[in-house]
């Protein structure tokens, strides 16, 4: 396995897909918004959507958000717009955590942090859509799937009572 911080360049995009074409694992970081802006960048470096869906398994995207004091948590009501905008309005077990303050998080009621992950799966969908899809049609497409895992992510971490709502919000803007 070959672990790449950040990818360079279009050289450095093109020897990645090379390894990736050769049978070896490779990890590489970008700098982009999200799964869609990720794709869309390897394509600019000139990398061609056929080589991409032939060796691209997978894009993770994170939005860091802070995390909610434990000690000093408070449960308060969902937040209407936060659960329309998640699409769980008819969930009525929802309940969200609040930040409060307390000496051990120095009163801010926040206590380090953590991602809101988007793990897009490439599947034969997506397959087909980079190899004779638009690139414009492609990249909505993504940008959608990205944004459904963001928001589950969020969901997760909102019903773990770990992030407040303002936090998602803020990330997901
Ligand atoms: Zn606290």
């Amino acid at each position: 396995m070959i672990v790449v911080q950040d990818l360079p360049d279009p050289a450095g995009a093109r020897a990645a897909i090379d390894a990736g074409a050769s049978g070896r694992m490779l990890l590489a970081g970008l700098n982009a918004d999200g799964c869609a802006e990720a794709i869309e960048l390897l394509l600019e470096m000139g990398l061609s959507a056929w080589s991409l869906s032939s060796v691209l398994l997978g894009v993770v995207a994170q939005r860091t958000v802070r995390r909610l004091c434990p000690e000093c948590r408070q449960p308060v009501e969902f937040p209407k717009d936060l659960a329309q905008i998640l699409s769980c309005q008819d969930d009525a077990r929802l309940v969200a955590c609040a930040p409060a303050g307390c000496p051990s998080c120095g009163h801010t009621g926040y206590s380090g942090r953590l991602a809101i992950f988007a793990l897009l799966a490439i599947d034969q969908g997506i397959r087909r859509m980079l190899r004779n899809g638009s690139r414009e049609d492609t990249a909505q497409a993504l940008a959608r799937q990205c944004l459904g895992a963001y928001r589950r992510s969020a969901l997760d971490l909102l019903r773990d009572g770990v992030v407040s709502p303002e936090e998602v919000l803020r990330a997901l803007r």
